[in-house]
């Protein structure tokens, strides 16, 4: 019997994909016996996203998760999705970071590791399919589907040849947008099938409503193992049900050999474990076909309409979504896929909030077309790297040709915090979140986020207020959510009137000073500064909110026009903020660590003929 083998990725992307990987090992414990029994080709269980929700949000120790799984699913080989030579964290590493992490990995309990590079870069993969492979591990290299007019099933033929010339013992299709249609997929596993010697994965998210047709075109043309989540954590941005593959190949000649009943009953158990987590529950739990139409992966979908909720912008939705294949093809087309979904989808929401395209372009993109991230797939608009990069040259070597190795200086720089080497790692992935986590392990002060929001607090509003107020003998119940960018003179403010959620038009009176001096404006408590609203030319603002990173002038400075004065982190991205005029630095508003608020006069610059 030509039998077909099944991942389970319920405990690594299904989660991932649809409670914004907020799963606690607490839940994965109970159950990890039941799984074990199973007999899975292998459980995704581990990388991704869910080092760092450890970290930052659940404040587990994701290395001692790890031991925990490993140790409750002894008969399972374990599965970790691997960035290439990001890791997990958001840029690239030196080399000996990369083989230290891969090696920790495999001696912690990882048996595969899946590694794709965000541009399909093959050098990106190297050293870390051959770390996989000197700790014992299995190394899966890994195609990034996309499509456009630089992509077919014949290049990433190329691709997975090359990958399997480094050392990959197994090639995984990775289609984390849900854009296979079932012919592709036919076409492209029949291509690889015939080209390889090694098995083919298939790993396709259900977003677009084709991934159980995509599946079964890729079983008919050779491919034995597929990937799937137990029902409870299926469909939408997540993967088909395990129990209805396992039951579409049943009696057939691919059965999977798995007991479904007792996988029903594993399924009712993260029905249970779900129902926790509704807080994060993605937007997009059923079918969105507009990946088909804009090549959107769901878990951008879902982190830019958190971020533009965020910004008070979700009324632009569509106007983003419209945007990023523009910027994607001004880059040469990656596929969109951690980080290069971030680095296209913010540079993206920077265009449409700011009016103009590529007015203000985060330091990530400019990275990117100096060739930091490795090779782009086609050709960059070299339009917009000549404004990002002005006469800069770009390099054309592995990016992390470039890094010295970094393992002594991560290891003195963090000291006594870190009781061994994966102390270290987790520290050279989050180099600030990592420190705090290890500072409240060691204060026995780590505490998970809550997994229950009190009433009245909502994303993006540091000062919610709530209150009832009765006009002419009217009352009425109102909540203020949070504003807006300002349109003209008025601020749009976000209510909730007895329930009903409304948007208010507010005229600011009281802000606005012409004759110099900042009287007026509301005081920042993280500066103490006085901050007034954006009015005059010299004036530098910020169309999106964020936290200030670095300030890179001082009052009385001489600044040039288009000169970088501040840099801005806002949606995970960098971006240097300009003087809009040439002059003197007369007043600097913000300070590092201060929150940005959209038209708020940041820095005030007087022109010399002033
Ligand atoms: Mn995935």
């Amino acid at each position: 019997m030509d039998r077909v083998h099944i991942t389970d990725v319920t405990l690594r992307d299904g989660h991932q994909s649809l409670i914004a990987t907020r799963m606690r090992t607490e839940d994965m414990l109970p159950i990890c016996e039941q799984m074990d029994a199973i007999g899975f080709h292998s459980l995704e269980a581990w990388g991704g996203a869910t080092f760092d929700a450890c970290v930052r949000f659940l404040k587990e120790d994701p290395w001692e998760r790890l031991h925990q799984l490993k140790a409750a699913l002894p008969n399972t080989p374990l599965q970790m999705l691997l960035r290439g030579q990001n890791l997990l964290g958001y840029r690239h590493y030196a080399d000996d970071v990369v083989r230290a992490f891969v090696e920790r990995s495999v001696a912690g309990g990882i048996d595969i590791i899946r590694i794709f590079d965000a541009m399909n870069d093959a050098r990106n993969l190297r050293t870390a399919i051959e770390a996989t492979r000197q700790a014992g591990g299995h190394a899966q290299g890994t195609l990034c589907y996309t499509t456009g007019p630089v992509h077919s099933a014949t290049q990433f033929v190329t691709l997975a040849r090359e990958l399997v010339d480094m050392g990959a013992q197994s090639i995984a299709i990775k289609d984390m947008a849900g854009l296979l249609t079932p012919t592709a997929t036919r076409e492209l596993v029949t291509e690889l099938v015939d080209a390889l010697d090694v098995p083919i994965h298939l790993h396709a998210h259900a977003t677009s409503g084709l991934s159980e047709l995509c599946h079964w075109q890729a079983i008919e043309a050779g491919c034995r193992h597929i990937e799937t989540a137990i029902s409870a954590f299926a469909g939408g941005t997540s993967h088909p049900p395990t129990e209805s593959l396992v039951a579409a190949l049943s009696g057939t000649g691919h059965d999977t050999g798995l007991d479904l009943v007792a996988l029903q009953k594993i399924g009712l158990y993260f029905h249970e474990v779900r129902k926790k987590y509704q807080r994060f529950e993605s937007e997009y739990t059923g079918v969105d076909t507009r990946v088909q139409v804009n090549q959107v992966p769901g878990g951008m979908i879902s982190n830019l309409a958190n971020q533009l909720r965020d910004q008070n912008a979700l009324d632009r939705f569509d106007a983003v979504l419209e945007e990023i294949p523009r910027v994607r093809e001004d880059l040469g087309y990656p596929p969109l896929v951690t980080p290069t979904s971030q680095i296209v989808g913010t540079q993206a929401v920077m265009n449409v909030l700011a009016g103009e395209r590529y007015k203000t372009i985060t330091n990530e993109v400019k990275q990117y077309l100096t060739g930091h991230y490795g090779r782009a797939p086609g050709p960059i608009n070299r339009v917009i790297q000549r404004k990002a990069i002005g006469n800069a040259e770009a390099i054309d070597v592995r990016p992390a040709d470039l890094l010295k190795p970094e393992m002594d200086h991560l290891t003195r720089d963090i000291g006594d915090l870190a009781q061994g080497p994966e102390d270290v790692l987790t520290f050279a992935l989050f180099p600030e979140v990592g420190r705090s986590f290890l500072e409240q392990r060691r204060d026995g002060t780590l505490e998970p986020e809550p997994l229950h929001l009190p009433e009245n607090t909502q994303a993006g509003c540091p000062a919610p207020v709530e209150f009832n107020v009765t006009f002419h003998g009217e009352s009425y119940h109102i909540r203020v959510n949070g504003s807006g960018h300002h349109r003209e003179d008025t601020r749009p403010m976000y209510v909730t009137i007895d329930g009903m959620p409304e948007e208010v038009l507010i005229e600011t009176l009281d802000t606005i000073d012409t004759a110099g001096g900042g009287s007026g404006g509301a005081e920042s408590p993280r500066t103490g500064k006085k901050s007034r609203r954006a009015t005059r030319p010299g004036d530098v603002t910020t169309s999106m909110p964020g936290t200030i990173i670095d300030v890179l002038v001082a009052e009385g400075d001489t600044v040039e026009a288009g000169q970088p004065v501040l840099v801005l982190e806002a949606m995970k991205m960098e971006s240097e903020i300009a003087a809009p005029i040439a002059g003197t630095v007369r007043a600097v508003n913000v300070a590092k660590g201060a929150a940005a608020n959209p038209d708020d006069a940041l820095i005030e610059i007087d022109s010399p003929d002033a």
